[in-house]
């Protein structure tokens, strides 16, 4: 089986999807609007993809118990497995949002007939990233379209979508895959280890998009330095994410480069970071009694090096805008630099997000255990014995209330309360919560 080919077939864990849509396709009740709502790195995009494939194929198949699915072979499936289908087209945010511009753009495209393919298919990623303007900009073009044009839009809920559009829309929702199915995935298809698929899946928390992409680097067993140690490493582990980002943004070639770089961190991840994150929640989590001044330090020396790593990368962008001065007007720079300062604090803001997360998921875990679960349900099997330690200590009801304040910093954050405040209490009352 070849990996590359975009068809319903090599989608992992979504069959209930696959038979969904193959079914909407062999049953001749194309959708003009199709919402893919789930979270990230469930498959949401290679799906599209590969409904887009099965509508433009020359000749779709039956296999594996799907009523039709793409080839992978004919011409227009290469295309689209190129990314060149001419009459197949993503649109991704340019900066944080997918502007009314770019919608503007779509518009004009839609007007026009299929040029090889029978459909004319946009893939919106992610169309929670729409603004109010480009929105309902949408929305009209949708209420407008002619027969053989196909939106797919791509959302983490539903909620996040104009009613108006949800209602046009014919709702595919991606689930969440449990650690034990990703781990198997991360066995059979990458040949891995059970220890090592473990330890992708746990550093993913749960991403099987991103565990997947884990298996291709050489992921050494964690030592355990302890919270001395672990704390400056993923203190360091954030700089050098910030020097490896600087390098690339150093390469732009354009301001549009620019921008397409600055948006990716926010969807990348570097498994120094990863790995040195996961230790650190570890070790805190483990530390029997921390010292009392630990709080506040680490909250100032974290969200301090947030920033400077923010700061760090901004400035590896001034040559190019120094360069662009000459050529383009003030507004048009003003606004690429405003996309580029709020896509790399947005990179920050996402740290300390994936920080709380990476806790939740160690709680999580641990009253899983407390309630006598499966191990095979938690997500860091690789560090069962450490669960299984916390459960002992900690009892349900503190693990629950502990679950409970991670998810409350959380959505302080959200409220941009400032974040070193909201880590400092977050770490005073999880070291604080003494059994
Ligand atoms: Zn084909």
């Amino acid at each position: 089986m070849s990996t590359s080919k975009v068809c319903f077939r090599n989608l992992l864990l979504q069959d209930t999807v696959a038979r969904q849509l193959s079914y909407s396709f062999s049953s001749g009740r194309i959708a003009q609007t199709y919402l893919f709502a789930g979270s990230e790195s469930t498959g949401r995009l290679p799906a599209a993809r590969s409904f887009a494939a099965l509508l433009q194929c020359e000749k779709p198949v039956t296999l594996d118990g799907l009523a039709a699915d793409a080839c992978g072979v004919c011409e227009s499936c290469r295309r689209i497995a190129g990314d060149s289908h001419p009459d197949v087209t993503v649109i991704r945010p340019d900066g944080t949002e997918i502007r009314i511009d770019q919608v503007r753009a779509l518009q004009e495209t839609a007007a026009l007939k299929p040029g090889t393919g029978r459909w004319l298919i946009f893939i919106l990623d992610p169309a929670d990233r729409l603004n109010q303007s480009s929105a309902n900009s949408l929305l009209k073009i949708l209420e407008e379209a002619p027969s053989h044009v196909v939106f797919i839009l791509i959302a983490r809920e539903t909620g996040a979508i104009l009613p108006t559009v949800l209602s046009r829309s014919e709702i595919v929702r991606f689930a969440s895959p449990s650690p034990s199915e990703i781990r198997a995935v991360l066995a059979e298809k990458h040949a891995l280890s059970a220890e090592a698929a473990a330890i992708c899946c746990s550093l993913s928390e749960g991403r099987l998009g991103q565990s997947l992409l884990l298996a291709e680097f050489s992921l050494a067993e964690t030592v355990s330095p302890g919270l001395k140690y672990s704390h400056a490493n993923f203190l360091n582990a954030i700089e050098a994410t910030s020097r490896y980002w600087q390098d690339i943004f150093a390469g732009a070639t354009s301001l549009e480069d620019a921008l397409r770089l600055a948006a990716r961190p926010c969807h990348e991840f570097y498994p120094p970071l990863l790995a040195n994150r996961k230790e650190f929640c570890r070790s805190l989590i483990m530390a029997v009694a921390l010292p009392a001044s630990f709080p506040i330090l680490f909250a100032d020396m974290l969200t301090g090096r947030l920033d400077s790593a923010v700061r760090a990368m901004q400035k590896s962008f001034e040559p190019l805008l120094a360069e662009a001065k000459k050529a383009y007007p003030a507004a048009v720079l003003k606004d690429v630099e405003g996309a580029i300062d709020s896509l790399l604090h947005g990179w920050s803001g996402q740290q300390l997000e994936e920080l709380l997360l990476c806790l939740l998921n160690w709680h999580s875990d641990a009253l899983k255990v407390a309630c006598g679960a499966d191990e095979s349900l938690l997500l860091n099997l690789d560090r069962k014995e450490d669960i299984i330690t916390l459960a002992a200590v900690d009892d349900v009801a503190l693990l629950r209330a502990q679950i409970e304040l991670v998810g409350k910093s959380v959505g302080l954050l959200r409220r941009h309360v400032q974040p070193a405040l909201v880590i400092e209490n977050l770490i005073t009352q999880i070291g604080g919560l003494e059994p």
